[in-house]
């Protein structure tokens, strides 16, 4: 089961030579996830070739201009390349309005249906196999997080404990594996515990738009395998980040030791940090595991036994 995270686009507030505007991909089997869509995301969708038709949903942290301004040309783009299927968007209030009146006065139709969802802090949805959780962040105007929750896989079967239960391999055995106690011939009942290993965990991937460091985010990303917050300005500009309502690469690191995440990932750079080592250099004094985006960087979470 791949999930791959994609950086699209690492940049605050303005476009550098290197980094476009945010956007950040999430792949997982044949699903895309976009977290937020700056302006050029659909040029950086093409690049990193993620796909414009498949099964996806968009999730924007917040109304500021270098977080959405990339929405309606992906949503154009997918309509001119025939997108059939449904689209989901999610986000605060003010991003129905926004896509409207885009729709209106851009005179572009769309052959595809697409939702609007606004929400707040919620459950936005539950599959099978995962849900998709938002939690406010703390910004100058409503920001949200969102997070990826997979739900925990049945343990590892035991064929050799089967047999010896008397299980005959076939259907009795995918039934076990899928959570389904069964009867044996002999009248017998044998429980999928009786033959599973304990439940494997699930992965957790934390998305945080525009934030200053938050508790309400460390209690959401908690136990993350990767949380992806931002870090606008680094400690020598501090002060302008408790003001803008950003993070700096140790407040970051704050928040992702006291959510005891695997890894944070830092994004939202300042064009006025060509050498990216500052900040790194920064958030390892707070945290150890800790990386700063690139555009294109792609990080491969594996499956947790
Ligand atoms: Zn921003
Ligand atoms: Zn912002």
């Amino acid at each position: 089961m791949s999930l791959r995270i994609i950086f699209l686009g690492t940049a605050a507030s303005i476009p550098t030579s290197n980094r476009a505007l945010s956007a950040v991909a999430l792949k997982r089997e044949g699903e895309l996830f976009l977290f937020d869509c700056g302006e050029g995301t659909q040029r950086q969708m093409i690049k990193a070739k993620v796909g414009f038709n498949r099964k996806t949903r968009i999730f924007i942290s917040h109304m500021h201009g270098d977080h959405i301004l990339g929405l309606p040309g992906v949503l154009q783009t997918m309509s001119i390349l025939g997108r059939d299927k449904p689209l989901e968007i999610y986000g605060p209030h003010g991003i129905a309005e926004f896509i409207e009146s885009v729709k209106k006065t851009v005179g572009f139709s769309l052959r595809f249906p697409v939702k609007i969802y606004e929400v707040g802090e919620e459950l936005l949805c539950q599959e099978d196999e995962y849900e998709i959780r938002s939690a406010w962040a703390e910004h100058s105007v409503p920001s949200l997080a969102y997070a990826l929750i997979e739900k925990p896989r049945p343990g590892r079967f035991d064929p050799e404990r089967a047999i010896s239960l008397g299980v005959s391999k076939g259907p009795l055995w995918s039934r076990l594996q899928r959570g389904f106690e069964v009867r044996l011939p002999d009248g017998r009942i044998v429980k999928p515990e009786d033959v599973l290993g304990p439940e494997r965990p699930g992965r957790k991937i934390v998305y945080v738009g525009d934030t200053k460091p938050s508790e309400n985010i460390a209690r959401f990303a908690f136990g993350a395998d990767v949380l992806i917050h931002e870090a606008t300005f680094a400690e020598d500009l501090a002060e302008r980040a408790e003001e803008d309502m950003h993070s700096t690469p140790s407040g970051a690191a704050f928040i992702a030791k006291k959510a005891k995440v695997n890894l944070l990932i830092l994004t939202h750079i300042s064009a006025r940090y060509s050498d990216p080592n500052i900040l790194l250099e920064e958030a390892k004094r707070n945290f150890e595991n800790v990386l700063v985006a690139e555009d294109f960087m792609k990080i491969d979470v594996p499956l947790k036994e």
